[in-house]
This record gives C-alpha cells, sequence and structure tokens, in this order.
C-alpha cells in the first residue's frame, strides 16, 4: 500500500456475512467525521434478518472446517492478522482519526499496536488451551480418570463502542478466535470503520468463511438481533451501562454468557507522599486522553489535602497547555467528542458543576468552528456526592476532590456505583499494596494511569461490568469447561 493509498477514500461500508460483503437490508447510516462535521461514508446498516444470514454463517463455519482446523492452525492465522495489521497500521491509525476524532498520534501509539499485540498474545494461547487431570473419590469403590477439556462456546456475538473500536475489536475477536469460536461483530455505528477494515484482513490472512462475520447497523435493530438470535451462545459487549443492563436482560431468555465491559468513575488517588509532579501528568493523561472518551479514564482525582492547591494548579496548567483541534495534525493533543449529542451532554456538566458548587477552574467551554470540540476541563471545590463526581461524563473532565488520610481516600474511592480502574500515586511499596487491596476496582495501577497490556484481564465490579477480557481469564471466558471421568 503506498502512502497516498493509505489515507484514501472509499473506505469498506458494507456487511461481510460468510465470506461475501454484501449490502446491509435496513438502508444505510451516515458515518461522519466529528472534527469536520463531514459524511465520511454511507455505511450499509444490517437487519435483523442479515443478523440472521450472519449467525448461520457463524453455526456452520462453528460446525463444519473451523472445527477441524487445530490450535497451531489457529495461532498461524491469528499472526497473519497481526502481520496485515502491521502493514497497514498507517491506515488504520488515519481511519480511526477521522471516524473517532481522536489525536492521530494517539491511534498510533496506542489503538493499533494494541490491537496487534492482542493477536500476538492471544495467537500464543491457541495452541495452548489448557485442561486438567484431578483425583477423585472413585466410582462405588472403583478408580476413576478424571479430566477437564476446555471447548469453545460456540457462536459469540460481539457487541463494541466508538472509543477505540479497532482495539476492542481485537480484545474480542483475538481470544475467541484463538480459542475456537466463530463470530458475529456489531461495530458501533459512530465508528465502524476500522472493523470493516480488519474484516478485510481476515479474509485476506486466510480466516475461512463464515469464521468472522461483521454486521454494521444500528444498536437498537442489529444489536438487539443479535442479542436475542437463540443460536448466538455468547455475547460480548463493551459499552455503556444503560445498554449493558439490557442486554444482560435480554441474554436471559436463552441463557447466554455474557461479558459487559460498562462504564467507571474512576479514582486517581495522589497520597501525600506522592512523587507530585508525575501524578500531576499522570492524572492530566487520565482526564484528557482521547478526549476523556475513555472507560478508564481517571476523572475523580482524590488528593491529599496538603498537595491539593499544587495538584489543581498542576492540573489547570495540563489543560490549558493541551492542543485541541485537528485531530490529524501532528501538534494535536485533544480531538474531538464523537458526535454533537456527546458534545452537548458533556458541556450540560458544566452547569451542572456550578448549581452543585464546584468551580469551573479550567475549560467549560466549546471552541468556535466545526467539530464536536469540547475544552479540557477541571472542577475544583468538588465533593464526591455531586452528580459531577457520581456519573460517567465520558469527556474530558474531571472533578478535584481533597482528604485527610489514606482511610478516606479508600473510602471516597470506593463510594462509586462504579468498579473498573483506579490510580494510586505514593512512593510507599507498603502503602501501595495496602491501598490496591482496598479499593474496588478491577484494575489497579501505581504510579501510571491505564497500565493495561494484553496479558492483563481486564473487567469491572459492581456496575463496571460483568466478567473478564484479556488475558488467560479472556481466553476462558471463550471456552465452556467439559468434565469427563473414566470408570476405570
Ligand atoms: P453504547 O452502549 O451506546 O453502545 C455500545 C454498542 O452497543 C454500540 O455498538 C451500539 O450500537 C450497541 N447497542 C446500543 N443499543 C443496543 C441494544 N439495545 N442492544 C444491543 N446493542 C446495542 O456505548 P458507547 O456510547 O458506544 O460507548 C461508551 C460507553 O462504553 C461508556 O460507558 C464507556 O465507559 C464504555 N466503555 C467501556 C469499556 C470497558 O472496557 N469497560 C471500554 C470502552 C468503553
Amino acid at each position: 500500500m503506498t502512502t497516498t493509498e493509505t489515507k484514501q477514500l472509499p473506505v469498506p461500508s458494507r456487511l461481510l456475512i460468510n465470506g461475501a460483503w454484501q449490502s446491509g437490508s435496513a438502508g444505510t447510516f451516515a458515518d461522519v467525521n466529528p472534527a469536520t462535521e463531514e459524511v465520511i461514508a454511507d455505511v450499509q446498516a444490517a437487519s435483523a434478518d442479515d443478523v440472521d444470514s450472519a449467525v448461520r454463517a457463524a453455526r456452520t463455519a462453528f460446525e463444519g472446517e473451523w472445527s477441524r482446523v487445530s490450535g497451531a492452525d489457529r495461532a498461524r492465522l491469528l499472526h497473519r492478522v497481526a502481520d496485515l495489521l502491521e502493514r497497514d497500521a498507517e491506515r488504520l491509525a488515519w481511519l480511526e482519526t477521522i471516524d473517532v476524532g481522536k489525536p492521530l498520534a494517539q491511534a498510533a501509539a496506542l489503538d493499533i499496536p494494541n490491537a496487534i499485540a492482542t493477536f500476538r498474545h492471544f495467537a500464543g494461547w491457541a495452541d495452548k488451551i489448557p485442561g486438567s487431570v484431578i483425583e477423585t473419590n472413585g466410582y462405588f469403590g472403583r478408580p476413576m480418570h478424571s479430566y477437564t477439556r476446555r471447548e469453545p462456546v460456540g457462536v459469540v456475538g460481539a457487541i463494541t463502542p466508538w472509543n477505540t473500536p479497532l482495539m476492542i475489536a481485537g480484545w474480542k475477536l483475538a481470544p475467541a478466535l484463538a480459542a475456537g469460536n466463530t463470530l458475529v461483530v456489531k461495530p458501533p455505528e459512530d465508528a465502524p470503520l476500522t472493523t470493516l477494515h480488519l474484516a478485510e484482513l481476515m479474509l485476506e490472512a486466510g480466516i475461512p468463511a463464515g469464521v468472522v462475520n461483521v454486521v454494521p447497523g444500528l444498536g437498537e435493530t442489529a444489536g438487539a438481533a443479535l442479542v436475542a438470535h437463540p443460536d448466538v451462545d455468547k455475547i460480548s459487549f463493551t459499552g455503556s451501562p444503560e445498554v449493558g443492563r439490557t442486554i444482560q436482560i435480554a441474554a436471559a431468555g436463552t441463557f447466554k454468557r455474557l461479558v459487559l465491559e460498562l462504564g467507571g468513575k474512576s479514582p486517581q488517588i495522589i497520597l501525600g507522599d506522592a512523587d507530585v509532579q508525575a501524578a500531576i501528568q499522570g492524572a492530566a493523561m487520565g482526564l484528557f486522553f482521547n478526549q476523556g472518551e475513555v472507560c478508564a479514564a481517571g476523572t475523580r482525582i482524590l488528593v491529599h489535602r496538603s498537595l491539593y492547591d499544587e495538584v489543581v494548579d498542576g492540573l489547570v496548567a495540563a489543560a490549558k497547555a493541551q492542543v485541541v483541534g485537528d485531530p490529524l495534525a501532528p501538534s494535536t493533543t485533544m480531538g474531538a467528542l464523537i458526535n454533537a449529542r456527546q458534545r452537548d451532554r458533556v458541556l450540560s456538566y458544566v452547569d451542572v458543576a456550578r448549581a452543585e458548587g464546584a468551580t469551573v477552574a479550567a475549560g467549560g467551554e466549546r471552541p468556535g468552528g466545526k467539530g464536536y470540540f469540547v475544552q479540557p476541563t477541571v472542577f475544583t471545590d468538588a465533593t464526591n456526592e455531586m452528580r459531577v463526581a457520581q456519573e460517567e461524563i465520558f469527556g474530558p473532565v474531571g472533578a478535584v476532590i481533597p482528604f485527610d488520610d489514606v482511610d478516606e481516600a479508600v473510602k471516597i474511592a470506593n463510594a462509586t456505583q462504579y468498579g473498573l480502574a483506579a490510580t494510586i500515586w505514593t512512593r510507599d511499596v507498603s502503602t501501595a499494596h495496602t491501598v490496591a487491596a482496598s479499593v474496588r476496582a478491577g484494575a489497579v495501577s501505581v504510579n501510571g494511569w491505564a497500565t493495561m497490556d494484553p496479558a492483563l484481564p481486564w473487567g469491572g465490579m459492581k456496575t463496571s461490568g460483568v466478567g473478564r477480557e484479556l488475558g488467560l481469564s479472556g481466553l476462558l471466558a471463550n471456552t465452556e469447561e467439559k468434565t469427563v471421568s473414566i470408570v476405570l
């Protein structure tokens, strides 16, 4: 692919079912560039019938050719996908940037490399699916040889969000394929392009027809049809708690296996002995990276009272130093929010904060001109009870809250319905472990915000979700455990 081809339209905008690109029977939807408000593509939308065709193709592939592909061959295919992602990394970063509005530098530094690393990680697992031999009491006086096998769940429905679409598609596809499943993927209607490009790479890599099907479309039609489909064995969903709840209820009818990766309101706890400059830098990253459209965004900055003024000054300076604008420009550090609705929702919290008695210490406005931009915003004089400290805003907005001792910090950190991630800033190794153990969150980072890796399990407690993806846990979540006993 030449550099000119790398950054060219048209982009893939159809459904992939059983190895063939086709039109959807639910019309089209407009995919908009959030930074320019221009339509990038009219994408074909899947209907419930299209989803049914995709599920049938996935079922046929699961029971047919794919079931005979060895773990070693699945590993080879996943490595090939990773190779092709590496080859097309520049185009993928560009596609993610025009589709999501995020800075190109961030897409190139995180989204694409993380997707590649995820395929490589799970390629390594594909021929190492573990089982175990278990000693028992025997069977009516006779000895018994018992063991467990891990078998694929079957047809997995993957439903993904718009903030990091390729990365999260990788989190669902790579472990599911490594374990021998087939998939129907419903990409986000606000940003489907990189998932569709990934689908092209799946075909090029030689993944057999029907193993990966992609059905762009609206959540309430294509997504809901996938969740309701009786022949889908598992739904892996990443998105909002509201939709997650709907899915959990809808999936109950057919007893689907579920992994739900939902929202967060994650604390960043800056303890009195922290390296304060590192903490300010990390806290600012946790607020403004990807325009704050990050499930693990560290939007509650809990600061020891002795450092409060210094941290507030540092965060205000960091907010003012953000370069907000054209996501394709190399100097840009913050791009546009995904759509006008999200921009207006984020801005509405500025009024909420003021009405609740918080101070807008930085930002709070929308810059002029085209695009769904919002200034990086810091609320001070905030308490943990305020809506700005309790509700997921999903924009470059955070509240700074003081505490007096470690116990109070942990209490505030846990006083939320969410439990996705937490960051602790301290120089004391013992405090680090103690606080890490006390915080109710699925992933705790010490002295660095959002320390994710494909080898590390990821998922939330409480409203932040059900189940885990990535790492060995993510692999096993794509299997059923079968017990076999042989009476000797
Ligand atoms: P969303 O819930 O609006 O949409 C997510 C996906 O669900 C989209 O593909 C959408 O089309 C689909 N959908 C919508 N209604 C549906 C229905 N009734 N049935 C089936 N599918 C349906 O979320 P979003 O706005 O795209 O993403 C933002 C949310 O995602 C935030 O809450 C964020 O915290 C969360 N998120 C979580 C993680 C995590 O790992 N925990 C990662 C990224 C984003």
